[in-house]
């Protein structure tokens, strides 16, 4: 049997011969013009010497040239490997020479970037966008190539994307990701969870190179012959203003973006046509999720997954009903359940209500950490992907995440869920954004410490935060150290960096 990620794009191609495909600025690309853009992109890859199964790395922000490349480098039957903006060049350098990329793509913005990694890594790199002195250009390449007839197949079980995890709980690892499983995901995306119709436009803000945008957004709006406007870089004034001017009706994020979304948006509530959101990635405070439908109208559905999960194993989902503070019900052909996290022999499921590891079947579940299969092996139960993070199922099979097992707090022995002390704190006058964190302490093992982002123009004593979080919280909950910053550090999928924030704190640097 023969398949390829290819076909989401390549079929609209054949489907969807009016439609546009893509909007970036004052440019627009039609179905037919973006496939045809991507099979030049796949000539002049083969004409390189890329052939099935190699890597070719992509640095990109959204910008067509990314959709292009990325399409090419499958038709020609190669493998995409993202290498994620904002990183420094020497992790840049570690993601190319550990996935061994034959070819490195820089769009012409990253070759700050890209250049001294590739160079470092000692592969050559071709620009996305005009030729350089030093680089030569696959856009020009391409542009003067003829283009494929068609992709090559490829076994559904053949890697099609390597994501390296952001590495907010360590050293990035490669998860492989099959045909099949993006196939998969971005269909279930279409048609069961954001049921999007050949037409509709969405926003395309959150980053490509991340598997929420590239499989969540752009693959699944290909598949379902949407136009996809894409923003290269999130604001959220900017993109209030795309979704004016394009009339988007779709908006996928992270819950950073919500808020920034709300703090752009004091006295707008013209955004009529907006008919769905979904948010994952991170939790979506229940209170951002409230604020967000009173200013707009719109429901948010919460959704779950991982780069493993290519990403979505759960979402509220119209079928269902969506219910606040919840991730919703597993998504079509996923099987999701929650194991006491101490047993690692087996599966033993926990009933409704009770706390444990959230495990994953199913079509999404990844092939495999890329040479690594020490990690592999510690992931995979019996057929099932232990996730690392803990949650419950409830009687009516809504599932809810508590919080990642890395960031658990044991406070004098007690376990204290991040996750809940910052649902409680963004709930206070004065804060914006918060996000707790445990730190070593003598007396009780670990402290629960709350870093705050204040309201524009808002005041807060450490110790008046304190104590409203004592009236609230356990006794073993509430945080007894509160650190103001301006801004709290997000990686390159706009979530917060945990970690960089507990170097931040024991450093002393705030
Ligand atoms: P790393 O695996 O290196 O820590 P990462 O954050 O980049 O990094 P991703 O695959 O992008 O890895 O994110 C997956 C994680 O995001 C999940 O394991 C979970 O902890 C968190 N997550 C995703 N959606 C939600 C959600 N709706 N609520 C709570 N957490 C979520």
């Amino acid at each position: 049997m023969t398949l390829s990620l290819a076909m989401v794009l390549a079929e609209s191609a054949r489907l969807h011969r009016e439609r546009i495909a893509l909007i970036q600025g004052d440019q627009q690309l039609s179905y037919p013009e973006l496939w045809e853009r991507a099979r030049r992109h796949a000539a002049a890859l083969r004409e390189l010497g890329i052939r099935e199964g190699d890597r070719v790395a992509i640095i990109a922000p959204n910008v067509i040239a990314f959709a292009e490349s990325y399409f090419g480098v499958l038709a020609a039957g190669a493998v995409v490997v993202p290498i994620p903006l904002l990183l420094v060049p020497e992790e840049a350098t570690y993601l190319i020479s550990h996935a061994k990329a034959k070819l490195v793509l820089c769009h012409v913005s990253q070759l700050p970037l890209g250049a001294p990694a590739a160079q470092a890594a000692g592969v050559e790199l071709h620009t996305l966008g005009p030729a350089t002195p030093e680089h030569p250009s696959l856009s020009e390449l391409a542009a003067a190539t003829e283009p494929v007839d068609r992709f090559v197949t490829r076994a559904p079980a053949d890697p099609a994307v390597v994501f390296y995890t952001s590495g907010t709980t360590g050293r990035p690892k490669g998860a492989v990701l099959t045909h099949l499983n993006l196939v998969m995901n971005a269909t279930v995306a279409a048609f069961d969870v954001d049921r999007i119709e050949p037409g509709e436009v969405m926003l395309g803000c959150l980053p490509l190179f991340h598997i929420f945008g590239q499989s969540s957004a752009m693959n699944s709006c290909f598949r379902a012959g949407a136009t996809l406007v894409l923003q290269p870089r999130f604001d959220g004034a900017e993109a209030l203003e795309i979704m004016r001017r394009h009339r988007v009706v779709l908006f996928l994020g992270v819950p950073t973006m919500y808020l920034r979304l709300l703090e752009v948006s004091e006295g707008v509530t013209d955004l009529p046509q907006l008919r769905g959101c979904t948010s994952g990635g991170a939790p979506l405070p229940v209170a951002v999720l409230e604020a967000f439908e009173a200013r707009f109208g719109t429901q948010i559905l919460e959704g779950y997954g991982l780069s493993e999960t290519s990403p979505t194993a759960t979402c509220n989902q119209p079928v269902f009903g969506a219910r606040a503070g919840t991730v919703g019900h597993p998504v079509w052909g996923v099987e999701v359940e929650v194991v006491d996290p101490a047993v690692d022999e087996r599966n033993d499921f926990l009933p409704a209500g009770e706390a444990g590891e959230i495990v994953i079947r199913g079509h999404n579940v990844f092939a495999g950490y890329l040479d690594n299969p020490e990690a592999t092996e510690a992931a995979m139960v019996e057929g099932w992907f232990r996730t690392g993070d803990i949650g419950s199922k409830d009687a009516d099979g809504y599932i809810s995440i508590v919080d990642r097992k890395k960031d658990l707090i044991i406070r004098s022995g007690f376990n204290v869920y991040p996750r809940e002390v910052e649902e409680m704190l963004i709930r206070h006058p004065c804060v914006a954004q918060v996000s707790v964190i445990g730190l070593p302490d003598d007396r009780s093992g670990e402290e629960v410490c709350a870093v705050l982002v204040l309201k524009p123009g808002a005041r807060a004593d450490p110790a008046e935060v304190i104590a409203w979080a004592r009236e609230r919280l356990g006794a073993h909950k509430y945080p007894r150290r509160v650190v103001v910053v301006d801004e709290l550090p997000l990686g390159p999928s706009h979530k917060v960096l945990k970690r960089e924030l507990r170097a931040w704190v024991a450093q002393g640097k705030v």
